[in-house]
């Protein structure tokens, strides 16, 4: 009897990962992208396979941080004030996680989607010629002094609870971990048994080219719509035609939205707007990568340094706006004063951010399509484990794991 065939729409780390779990368990398999697989968020980000990730941007510290958040032209954070009125139902209940509460119940949710996620990334790529993209490493948090990383208390508290507790290192043993570092940054927190993605457009195009070498198939389509009867999908329409399936998994980052909009579902879904900076050919790199503390990841690919990262609330349609790459040249010629180059390129993409930080995974109903989507700040580092557990479930096979918190019915 012919396997179920399986239609997987977006081609980022999370359709590669989905795709290439399904067919491994023997499935046929279809990645649908509507451009070059790995284009997306999957793109530019920082490359950090960050297990250490759990603790959300809602915190209750949020509140005391919000008018320097707002109001300081230094800070890492910005809105696209036209955007406002669109975004205040979702900002309101973004806001409304930032409790003690809300925060320690996502660390505990987030657990177990990423403290394994170096290894996850391993699973998918070990064997292939994929694998070479794969880094182990450590994660330093760098500050300017010990009162910034108080500032930071909150965070590593819940982080300790979790056994994420960092090296601290002060003064002049800062710049001996990383020569990189400039004077200004005189304390530094330093947390083991990491990992980053030396080219995470490369690494996602590859795995897709993996998946085709496999026998599985990749076609170029934008999708419109779901067809189904008796509620059940029978095939995917797009504007290169319809395609019969048996299952379909949604992984299409900021763009599932509408997607889902077409089931009638109305899920709370907003970009966090991140950029980027890579430094080419750059004359000193560091060891390991690095954060700016609550800004951006500082990461070394190859020959080039990159420096992913801020947020800017403001939806998918405007174009990209200017302070968030001035804040990060700022703070890279204040850091790395020794820094020389050959060249830059910028870049803007979309996290797909839901209102409980938490991502879409399980199946809608018993419609047959499945979600693996919304996976905000971390999408890099657990996108393999998330379609492996849409995998996992399509194929029948039992989780160890409670996965409710990732529910995709808990907004309906
Ligand atoms: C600046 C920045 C830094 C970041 N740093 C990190 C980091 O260090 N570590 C980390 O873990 N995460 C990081 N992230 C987050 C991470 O990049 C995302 O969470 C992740 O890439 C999301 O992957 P995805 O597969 O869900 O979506 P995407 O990579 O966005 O892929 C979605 C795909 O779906 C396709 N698509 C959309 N609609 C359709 C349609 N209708 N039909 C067909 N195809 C469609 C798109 O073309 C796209 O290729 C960062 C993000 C940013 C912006």
């Amino acid at each position: 009897m012919a396997r179920p065939k399986i239609i997987v729409i977006g081609a980022g780390i999370c359709g590669v990962s989905t795709a290439i779990w399904l067919q491994r368990y023997g499935y046929q398999v279809i990645l649908m992208d509507r451009g070059e697989p790995g284009m997306g968020a999957s793109y530019g980000n920082a490359g950090l396979i960050a297990q250490w990730a759990v603790v959300p941007m809602t915190t209750p510290t949020l509140w005391r941080k919000l008018p320097s958040l707002l109001l300081n032209s230094k800070s890492s954070f910005s809105l696209k004030w036209g955007y406002m009125p669109r975004l205040v139902p979702w900002l309101a209940k973004f806001l409304s996680h930032a409790t003690d509460a809300k925060a320690r119940q996502t660390v505990s949710d987030l657990m177990p989607l990423l403290s394994d996620a170096v290894d996850q990334h391993k699973a998918l790529s070990s064997g292939t010629p994929v694998a070479q993209w794969v880094e182990d490493s450590k994660i330093s948090y760098v500050y300017r002094s010990q009162e910034d990383f108080e500032q930071d208390a909150y965070s590593w508290a819940l982080r300790r609870d979790v056994g994420l507790v960092p090296t601290i290192l002060t003064g002049t043993q800062v710049a001996e971990e990383e020569p990189i570092l400039g004077p200004a940054m005189q304390y530094m927190a330093v947390l083991e048994g990491q990992g980053h993605i030396l080219n995470p457009g490369q690494y996602v195009k590859e795995l897709c080219a993996y998946f085709v070498h496999e026998g599985g198939k990749f076609i170029q389509a934008t999708v419109q719509d779901f067809k189904r009867s008796n509620g059940k999908i029978i095939a995917i329409q797009t504007d290169q035609g319809d395609f019969d399936c048996d299952n379909a998994v949604v992984t299409s980052g900021i763009w599932s939205k509408p997607l889902m909009k077409r089931l009638g579902l109305s899920v709370p879904l907003e970009a966090e707007r991140g950029y980027h900076v890579v430094y080419k050919n750059a004359s000193i790199l560091p060891k390991n990568p690095m954060l700016a503390a609550g800004k951006f990841g500082i990461t070394p690919m190859g020959n080039n340094l990159r420096c992913a990262g801020t947020v800017e609330l403001g939806g998918i349609e405007y174009g990209p706006s200017r302070r968030p790459v001035r804040l990060i040249k700022s703070f890279v010629q204040d850091a790395f004063p020794k820094l020389e180059y050959e060249g830059i390129e910028e870049w803007m993409g979309f996290r797909p951010t839901t209102t409980d930080s938490l991502p879409l995974i399980g199946q809608i109903a018993q419609s047959g399509i499945y979600t693996a989507f919304g996976h905000q700040h971390i999408g890099l580092t657990s996108g393999p484990k998330s379609g492996r557990i849409v995998a996992n479930m399509i194929d029948g096979k039992v989780s160890n794991n409670d996965l409710s918190a990732f529910d995709p019915a808990r907004f309906m």
